[in-house]
């Protein structure tokens, strides 16, 4: 697909609902693509199924549709196969922390070194709004008619628990903020999950961008510090007040950063011309 005149985007316009909170997030990964100043050709971006998938039609770099729940577990082979690319994934509520929990778990233990971005709007927007695991409690879908008996998932809690190095959130109705947010996460060299509190106007009534802006705290304009794990944990526990910012960060050696045959090149140069394709390619025919 073609670039339009910024480089970021393709000449394809988006085709999600006025007003969805999808519009920031793209917003703020062209402007953040910007300021780190990524070519196209350095950056791959995996989506995983959902509204927020569509984005791989309107986005200008490298990209790969997964199938549903399985984003994380390709944007960390791509890493290990050229560690000279960044790598973004891109994927919802449902993909991340229904199908693909197990991944995002495993991954982030190994501290792959990916950037995942989770659109987060509480529930399975593309399929007509059923409950996903991070709808609340007692809260009414199409598949929870009597309210969902669900506790919801703490997508936070989850991957600081699970050793992730930088854990953030940010709002799609904050693009400069969100931005910064994005920055850090892609300058992070390790596992890196930024999750997005975005607004979906036409399923989720309940939090629209003003009740968003109500329930919102800048972490930054505390005397929070992220470098505490277990005071991370009860960071993001918090109801009442949803804190956005950095939640946790530390700095260890990444997984590929682990391994000694990548250290004097990517697996894709050592391996560039010495492997013959050709007979599993004819399975695939
Ligand atoms: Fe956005 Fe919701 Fe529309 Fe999907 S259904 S495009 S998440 S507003």
């Amino acid at each position: 697909m073609l670039p339009n005149s910024n480089k970021r985007t393709t000449s394809v316009n988006p085709t999600w609902c006025p007003g969805c909170g999808n519009f920031g997030i793209l917003g703020a990964i062209k402007a953040s693509f910007d300021e780190l100043k990524i070519e196209p050709q350095q950056m791959a971006v995996v989506y995983d199924i959902g509204c927020s998938g569509n984005m791989a039609d309107f986005a200008y770099a490298y990209g790969f549709h997964a199938l549903h729940g399985r984003a994380l577990p390709v944007a960390a082979g791509i890493k290990l196969a050229n560690h000279d690319l960044r790598v973004l994934t891109i994927v919802g509520d449902g993909g991340c922390f229904g199908e693909g929990v197990g991944h995002l778990v495993g991954i982030a233990k190994g501290n792959h070194d990916i950037t995942v971005l989770t659109h987060n709007n509480f529930l399975y927007s593309l399929t007509t709004g059923q409950k996903s695991p991070t709808t609340p409690k007692g809260v009414k879908t199409p598949s929870t008619p009597e309210g969902s008996l669900d506790e919801p998932v703490n997508p936070l809690g989850l991957a600081i628990i699970n050793q992730a190095t930088f854990v953030a959130r940010g709002f799609a109705g904050d693009i400069p903020h969100l931005t910064k947010l994005l920055t850090a996460a892609l300058n992070h060299r390790g596992f890196a999950m930024l999750d997005v509190l975005q607004p979906c106007p036409t399923y989720n009534k309940d939090r629209p961008y003003n009740w968003y802006r109500e329930h919102i705290y800048k972490l930054e304009e505390t005397d929070y510090q992220p470098t505490d794990r277990l005071k991370a944990i009860e960071k993001s526990m918090e109801q009442d007040k949803l804190p956005i910012g950095i939640f946790f960060k530390q700095d260890l050696p990444a997984y590929h950063q682990q391994i000694s045959t990548l250290k004097t090149a990517t697996l894709i140069n050592q391996s560039s011309g010495k492997i013959d394709l050709s007979a599993a390619l004819r399975e695939f025919k």
